[in-house]
């Protein structure tokens, strides 16, 4: 993984930025839309934006985008650092026509001089982040239950058992089924 920042334009009017290797990292706190997604600004992004011409003449930014991400648990409410992952292929056209008549596999950006590579990472991750995040379910259990709980299920090898008679111990296992299915 690189610390070095992800280089913020790509000027499509120097020829050799048609052929360009970009790699590098973007902070989440940079990116304005993402961050309002997100539960915290901790996190890493590592993004790698190779371009190339394809057949037609097109300027194609193939993007694959490496991130861990702070978001809350939607079970247990805890704030964690979920990996995201994001690739993909875009094709740089001038018009919604040439956009229109792209193959599949291939994703518009609009652009005539610039590009924003900046912006082509937070749309990759905009897009890749599920509304809902959870932990693992063993995670979030011993998240929910508390490692009080946790270490009394440890040294318990049939809880199933135990949550027949035990009341606090019913509601973990009726949750340890809700998470089952
Ligand atoms: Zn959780």
């Amino acid at each position: 993984m690189s610390a070095t920042p992800l280089p913020r334009t790509l000027d499509l009017r120097k020829p050799a930025m048609h052929k360009a290797y970009f790699e590098g990292s973007v902070m989440p706190a940079d990116l304005q839309r993402l961050r309002g997604l997100l539960a915290a600004d901790e996190g890493h992004i590592h993004a790698v934006i190779s371009c190339d011409l394809d057949d037609e003449g097109r300027t194609v930014l193939s993007v694959s985008v490496n991130a861990s991400i702070s978001v809350r648990c939607q079970r247990c409410l805890e704030v964690f650092q979920r990996p995201l992952d994001a690739n993909s292929r875009l094709a740089v056209v001038r018009t919604d026509e040439q956009a229109a008549g792209l193959p599949e596999g291939l994703e518009p950006v609009l652009a005539a001089r610039e590009i924003d590579l900046w912006a082509v990472v937070e749309d990759e991750l905009v897009l890749a982040i599920p509304v809902y995040s959870y932990h693992e379910e063993k995670t979030c259990i011993e998240k929910l239950t508390g490692a009080e709980h946790t270490a009394a299920a440890a040294d318990d090898d049939k809880p199933a058992q135990k949550a027949e008679t035990d009341g606090p111990f019913n509601i973990l296992a009726q949750l340890k089924r809700d998470l089952d299915h």
